[in-house]
């Protein structure tokens, strides 16, 4: 037997096939696949959408956050400098992130961001919250999010058709159409007519660009106003059954 170094050398054992193959599937095939979640990739989408403008609201988002008085331009800062908090890859409705950081005047929002498989990332929900680290209130959020998800009745999710299906109810279509919205900037209401929205034709969820968002948000600001509509007010008593 020869201990020459040539041959030595040749008998080397080979790299073992099963563990060249799960490298492969681990590192390359399975994140493709979206099998397994690559860290910062929701919000890497998320930013480079929302940079462009390419966002919208749900109607929930738009209403919680025009109540607390946090602007489209709130929730792009917070995009355009927070980070991923809980990654939901695997959702029904396709991926969605709870996403956390800071807005134009250092508060802490958190933003629960879906369609990353769609054009424009959606504005599910839009929260304050007490700090980065407040994982409490992100679990709360978390929950209100899949309260959402639980009143959805799941169905088919054929991402690639060419009418855009509701992300809330998956069955209906939406169309595009001039709805009047109740506009509460904080405690002030304004009426704002001719408001283009994709409208579900089953659900009835509305869903505004944020452009179209960013400029009711002015209109309320401004207080423009072509006319007043006069509303009666009137108190419930409580009914005894
Ligand atoms: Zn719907």
């Amino acid at each position: 037997m020869s201990l020459d170094g040539h041959k030595y050398g040749a008998r080397t054992a080979p790299a073992n096939p099963l563990l060249v193959v799960m490298l492969l599937w681990y590192y390359s095939i399975a994140p493709f696949l979206g099998y397994i979640e690559v860290p910062g990739e929701f919000l890497d989408m998320a930013q480079s959408r929302v940079r462009q403008d390419r966002f919208e609201f749900s109607q929930h988002a738009q209403r919680e956050a025009a109540a607390e008085q946090i602007s489209v331009d709130d929730v792009k800062q917070a995009l355009l400098t927070g980070q991923e908090l809980e990654p939901y890859p695997h959702d029904a409705r396709g991926p969605s992130c709870l996403m956390v950081g800071q807005d134009e005047h250092d508060r802490w929002l958190h933003v629960l961001c879906g369609n990353f498989d769609r054009g424009n990332v959606l504005i599910i929900t839009v929260y304050y919250c007490l700090s980065a680290t407040t994982t409490e209130v992100a679990r709360s959020m978390d929950k209100e999010g899949e309260a959402m998800r639980s009143t959805r009745n799941v169905g088919s999710t054929d991402r690639s058709e060419v009418n855009e299906t509701c992300y809330f109810c998956l069955r209906g279509i939406l169309e595009e159409k001039r709805v009047t919205v109740d506009f509460r900037w904080g405690g002030k209401l304004m009426v704002i007519e001719h408001v283009p929205a994709k409208v579900c034709n089953e659900c009835g969820e509305r869903y505004y660009a944020a452009s179209v968002v960013r400029q009711m948000e002015q209109m309320a600001k401004e207080g423009r106003k072509e006319k007043e509509l006069t509303v009666p007010v009137a108190t419930l008593v409580e009914v005894t059954i």
